[in-house]
């Protein structure tokens, strides 16, 4: 079995992408350690539990020598947030609004993993994963020819952009491998420009405590006072440093049923989600990537942005309009 087989493979099965980077000591792996050092993944304490096993595949399965990288797009054709000014919308992430992904990712990839263990003559070791592995995908992407990491932290592929799902099998096979993508963002900063929240904070850096996926995902407190206006209308996520991206300026679109926008997100107002009974909510989230937030994460989102939207410019939350105060 040689790489070409298994990108054939992965083709047929639904992925855009495909390559393959060695299982090796890659510079860009170290970074993670200082990255946590400097507090930047916030209450995301699994990442340092798992920091070892991420600063190095092969302690995950110590015979690799490869790691297959595959690439799925979910771009739709709905419009980007930032070309909305409706203040009353709602705005997902673009990921999140179709099926979950780690389900649907996760059984292509372990059909490709059957695959390949029914055509090696030999047997080997190998784990897939999909995203929630201690595993560097954006790193092994990048050196699997995938695409480069942007100045926004996200893996753009020059042909397709970024709306991309990345997935990884880790494996003892001594694969051919791609040559690393060439990074391509030249002087462009446009992506830094237009975070909200100033949480890229050097090319490539990303400050998670201050992005609104962060806050709005995987933070289970409050959202502190001095982000709460720049969340916006962001109920779930935010897409605004991938928007902006000139490679995703044309970015193709994804047909695959289980990338489109489900009815209950599909172009939302606030006012609708927030009015939602429970068990709407829990219903629409069943099989979804926002299940993470459960439904009370998701209601206090809802209820910032409500606040964002009834804001007038320049008035901060917990402040009351000119004509309440008086
Ligand atoms: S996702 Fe949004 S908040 Fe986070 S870095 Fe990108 S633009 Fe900034
Ligand atoms: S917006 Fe510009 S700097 Fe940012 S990732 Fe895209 S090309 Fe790179």
């Amino acid at each position: 079995m040689i790489s070409s087989d298994i990108k054939a493979k992965a083709g047929e099965l639904g992925f855009d992408l495909c390559g393959v980077a060695p299982a090796s000591d890659l510079p860009e792996l170290a970074f993670l350690r200082e990255w946590l050092d400097r507090g930047y993944g916030g209450t995301m304490t699994y990442l340092h539990r798992s920091a070892a096993k991420r600063a190095d595949v092969r302690r995950v399965v110590p015979t690799a020598q490869t790691v297959i990288i595959t690439g799925t797009l979910y771009n739709t054709d709905r419009p980007y947030s930032t070309e909305c000014s409706d203040r009353g919308r709602a705005h997902i992430a673009r990921y999140a609004w179709g099926d979950d992904y780690h389900d649907v990712i996760g059984a292509r990839m372990e059909a490709l993993l059957a695959w390949m263990r029914e055509q090696s003559p030999e047997p080997f070791e190998a784990r897939a994963y999909v995203d929630t592995g201690p595993v560097q995908e954006r790193v092994y992407a990048q050196h699997a020819g995938v695409g480069w990491i942007g100045k926004n932290t996200c893996v753009i592929n020059p042909e397709i952009g970024s709306w991309i799902f990345l997935a990884a099998i880790i494996c003892s096979l001594p694969l051919e491998v791609d040559a690393p993508a060439l990074d391509q963002c030249g002087t462009c900063t446009l992506c830094i420009e237009a975070c909200p929240t100033q949480a890229i904070v050097a090319p490539g850096v990303l400050d998670a405590t201050r992005c609104i996926s962060y806050l709005t995902i995987e933070l289970r407190a409050a959202i502190p006072d001095e982000h709460r206006a720049a969340v916006g209308s962001h109920v779930y996520g935010c897409d605004i440093c991938q928007e902006v991206c000139p490679w995703n300026a044309a970015a193709p679109r994804s047909a695959d049923p289980a990338w489109q926008p489900r009815a209950a997100w599909d172009r939302v107002d606030l006012l609708t989600l927030a009015q939602r009974q429970d068990d709407e909510l829990t219903h629409a989230l069943r099989g979804s990537p926002m299940t993470r937030t459960r439904v009370q994460g998701l209601r206090r989102n809802v209820a910032v942005a409500l606040e964002n939207a009834v804001l007038q410019p320049g008035e901060t939350h917990g402040q009351t309009s000119t004509e309440e105060r008086r």
